[in-house]
């Protein structure tokens, strides 16, 4: 066997965990990094909009912490703002959830009683945290996450609201609200499709999350460039990847590659070790013509089972803010809805009610008049096969009809993601959905082939947030799993090499 610098290595997929896997590599020369879109980034990704930026997929370092690696390699090239070195911010425990300032609108054109809205989310939160502690119950006694919130909703029902119909009716109008953004943290269409059991295995750090100032992408840029030149192509989308073979670069019969990928374009790259990380979105898509041979079947049925939704943002930039300055969230509450009632099934008529609602980007000197609204599921998905003009009208009576102002003016530009529709991601992030466990995901990061006898170890290597057990969906996630691999492959170069076959 020779050493580490001769083997070939192909990663695929630029984003944080390609990125970070190649980073880490210690066999650079023989390195490739191949992406099918034309930049790096992958779900991370700033665009220009209105005099600022706009995070078109992750937009907060959850939990900026030292445990974090994405604020450490963010603080390392210098990308943050002074906030986010303080101390202080990097002990605050917030589950994930910062508390920001907000406003709540109520569909009747009304801005909703703090105290009643705060009593239903401080209620949700007591829920949510009980259906995190279900963790490691042996039998839990409904599959899911949105089922259990339900029932325990139930049993609250008499209660709420001081027992008054009226104030009742719209504590469980905030609740539904609630679910719709737990929808959007989990990347899922009804908390009715994430798994009860494995829920609390999700860990958040510690830390008051914090943005990029200069854009998220400022980070995968940096990686770039610190990689050797010509290590990542662009427009390079590997279309499929034949393992446990052998082929030979055309006049060299003396070197066998096991791997070979081969792109859309038709150009093709032998390797030793191929490290994949594209999005499970694609992986659930493609996966059965994308490897040859396929998948062992262990490994194919956790790419079938795992979760993989849908959460878009839509940017509206407007010439004023209708806002106040010191408000930072613009809630959205449709009073007639609760989670006890099926939702509408028409989502032509009903898609903009899963919107949750806005937040405000800040500083606006920076941004402009920016609100970001967050929108999961279904309704998301359709919402990507709308036209710019159609999503932007319908923003617009949305907006008059929760502030009651039928004469706010229209937003002067829209900006909006469309994860589901990109051919190389195919939705947002991933879930542990009902019918599958963590397991799945330490199942989907097994390198293969499975045999450690195998005279040729380590030839697909499964990198991504998804393959992170207890960080996925996040960028730091995807970060650690492309240092895992790239770790476990620096530790098969550095393994003393086996007797010559005599
Ligand atoms: C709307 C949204 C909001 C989010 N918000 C946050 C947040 O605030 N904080 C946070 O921590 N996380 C957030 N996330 C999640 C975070 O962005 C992802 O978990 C992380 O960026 C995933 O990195 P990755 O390297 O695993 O995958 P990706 O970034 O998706 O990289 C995979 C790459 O593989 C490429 N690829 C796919 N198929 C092929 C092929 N056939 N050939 C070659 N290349 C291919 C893709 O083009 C892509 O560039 C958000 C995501 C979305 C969509």
């Amino acid at each position: 066997m020779e050493g580490g610098g001769r083997r070939r290595v192909v990663v695929v997929g630029a984003g944080l965990a390609g990125l970070g896997a190649a980073q880490r590599l210690r066999s650079h020369g023989s390195l490739r990094l191949l992406e099918a879109t034309a930049r790096a980034g992958g779900r991370v990704c700033t665009r220009p909009f209105a005099s600022g930026l706009a995070e078109m997929g992750a937009h907060w370092i959850h939990g900026p912490s030292p445990g974090n690696p994405v604020f450490l390699l963010a603080t390392h090239y210098g990308l943050l703002g002074p906030k986010a070195a303080q101390e202080e911010n990097q002990q605050v425990e917030a589950g994930g959830h910062p508390p920001l300032p907000s406003i709540t609108y109520g569909s009747s054109g009304r801005v909703l009683s703090p105290q009643a809205v705060s009593e239903a989310h401080v209620l949700f939160d007591t829920l949510l945290a009980s259906a995190r502690a279900c963790q490691g119950a042996e039998e839990p006694l409904v599959p899911s996450v949105g089922q259990y919130l339900r029932a325990e909703i139930t049993q609250r029902v008499p209660a709420l609201g001081g027992g008054e119909e009226d104030a009742r009716q719209l504590q469980l109008a905030v609740l539904a609200a609630c679910l719709k953004l737990e929808c959007c943290i989990s990347g899922t269409h009804s908390m009715d499709l994430v798994a009860l059991e494995p829920f609390g295995e999700y860990v958040s750090l510690p830390g008051l999350d914090c943005t990029f100032p200069g854009g998220y992408s400022s980070l995968p840029d940096c990686m770039v460039s610190a990689l050797p030149e010509g290590t990542v192509l662009l427009n390079k989308a590997v279309r499929t990847i034949r393992w446990r073979g052998s082929f030979h670069e055309e006049g060299d019969e003396t070197r066998d590659f096991p791997i070979q990928v081969e792109c859309e374009d038709g150009d093709t790259f032998l390797a030793d070790h191929v490290i994949i990380t594209v999005p499970l979105g694609f992986l659930k898509e493609r996966h059965q013509d994308f490897f040859q041979p396929p998948l062992p079947e262990q490994k194919a049925e956790a790419i079938r089972r795992l979760g993989f939704g849908t959460n878009n943002k839509i940017f509206l930039e407007f010439e004023q803010p209708f806002w106040e300055p010191q408000q930072q969230v613009l809630e959205a509450v449709w009073e007639d809805e609760s989670p006890l009632k099926e939702p509408s099934t028409d989502l032509e008529a009903n898609w903009f009610k899963k919107l949750i609602g806005f937040m405000v980007l800040q500083p606006p000197e920076q941004h402009g008049h920016v609100l970001c609204g967050f929108i999961a599921g279904k309704e998301s998905e359709y919402m990507e096969t709308l036209s710019d003009e159609e999503v932007l009208s319908t923003m617009t009576c949305v907006l008059r009809t929760l502030t009651g102002n039928l004469h706010l003016p229209a937003p002067r530009s829209m900006l909006r993601s469309q994860w589901h529709s990109a051919p190389y991601t195919r939705g947002s992030y991933s879930y542990v959905a009902v019918g599958s466990s963590g397991d799945d995901i330490d199942v989907l990061a097994q390198p293969l082939p499975e045999d450690l006898e195998d005279p040729r170890p380590l030839q697909l290597l499964f990198a991504g947030e998804a393959t992170h057990r207890t960080f996925y969906s996040t960028t730091h996630g995807a970060l650690l799993s492309g240092w895992r691999e790239a770790e476990r492959l620096n530790q098969l170069f550095d393994a003393p090499s086996p007797a010559p076959q005599l």
